[in-house]
């Protein structure tokens, strides 16, 4: 199976990586020299020009920053989809705008091609353990068809529902993990004003009924666990920017439907707030920072 991978970033990569492990032929795209001769050193071929990825492939799989590049990559002028011929499977793992999904996916069944929105949970270290989990939207047969390729890049592959539900369940996920930091970072603040030790305190919360996976496996609180960014100087992990890019999402996905989101609406102008202070490169649980006011 041929397949074209546009978007070899810090993500991309290793997926494409898992995939050429998997004996997949990958013909890889982006803007960065550097990642291209990654692909090329993992065993990937590097396509020159657009034709390059559209002439063989089977299945194109997207890897990219934002709504823009994937619709301007899709639909654009040079946009690939009036080129690609019937049959061909579009697989999109970029965190994106619903509605942008369901427009290229509607685009792409007026020509015979299929479309599933993909996007992951699980930052750089899971895409290069492909233990990543998908939140897929598609038909079920569409579902079918991607599933094998996304178990090589993945632990966990949900089926979330039809076009752009796969956004939409990572839209949602997202928003209550940044509400859940907040909150985490609240909670074990507010012990440690009172002297409490904040690995007594986390480990009180972990086993009552405010745990939750910010406590357990990614407390934002230094030295409390070992391996996560807040002791090793909120490194990312998971940068505040694209928090507040999925925060963005949420908040759009919201008003399309006007679901009420006051947490969630609170938790993106904390995260705003905070990466107008500078720390829109640290890792999202930083805000404890905010919150602690060092
Ligand atoms: P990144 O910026 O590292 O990679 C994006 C890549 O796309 C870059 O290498 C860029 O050169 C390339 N690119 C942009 N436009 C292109 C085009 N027209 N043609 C070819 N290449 C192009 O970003 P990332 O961290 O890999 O994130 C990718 C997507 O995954 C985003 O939508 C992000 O929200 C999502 N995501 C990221 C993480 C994370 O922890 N980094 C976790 C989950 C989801």
């Amino acid at each position: 199976m041929n397949i074209s991978f546009i978007g070899l970033g810090n993500m991309g990569l290793p997926m494409a990586k898992n995939l050429i492990d998997a004996q997949f032929n990958v013909t890889g795209s982006d803007l960065s020299p550097s990642a291209l001769e990654a692909l090329k050193s993992y065993g990937g071929t590097v396509a020159q020009d657009h034709q390059q990825l559209i002439q063989n492939a089977d299945v194109i799989i997207t890897m990219l920053p934002s709504s823009e590049s994937v619709k301007s990559f899709y639909l654009g002028e040079l946009g690939i989809l009036k080129s690609l011929k019937s049959g061909t499977l579009i697989i999109d793992c970029s965190s994106i705008s619903a509605s942008v999904s369901r427009e290229v996916a509607s685009v792409a069944q007026n020509l015979g091609i299929d479309v599933v929105d993909a996007p992951v949970s699980g930052g750089i270290m899971a895409a290069q353990a492909g233990t990543l989990t998908f939140m897929v939207g598609g038909t079920e047969a569409q579902f079918k068809q991607a599933h094998p390729l996304l178990e090589k890049m993945g632990k966990n592959i949900f089926h979330a529902g039809a076009s752009g539900s796969g956004q939409i369940a990572k839209a949602c996920n997202n928003m209550l993990l940044a509400i859940n930091m907040i909150g985490t970072s609240e909670a074990l603040n507010l012990a440690m004003q009172h002297g409490l030790d904040p690995k007594v305190i986390s480990e009180i919360i972990q086993n009552s009924t405010g745990a939750n996976w910010c406590i357990e496996k990614y407390n934002p609180v230094p030295d409390v666990l070992e391996n996560v960014p807040s002791t090793q100087g909120y490194v990312a992990g998971f940068m505040t920017d694209l928090m507040l890019k999925d925060l963005g999402l949420s908040m759009e996905a919201a008003a399309e439907v006007k679901s009420p989101v006051l947490l969630g609406a609170l938790a993106r102008n904390i995260y705003t707030l905070h990466s107008q202070n500078g720390h829109g490169k640290a890792d999202f649980s930083s805000i404890f920072n905010l919150i602690s006011k060092v």
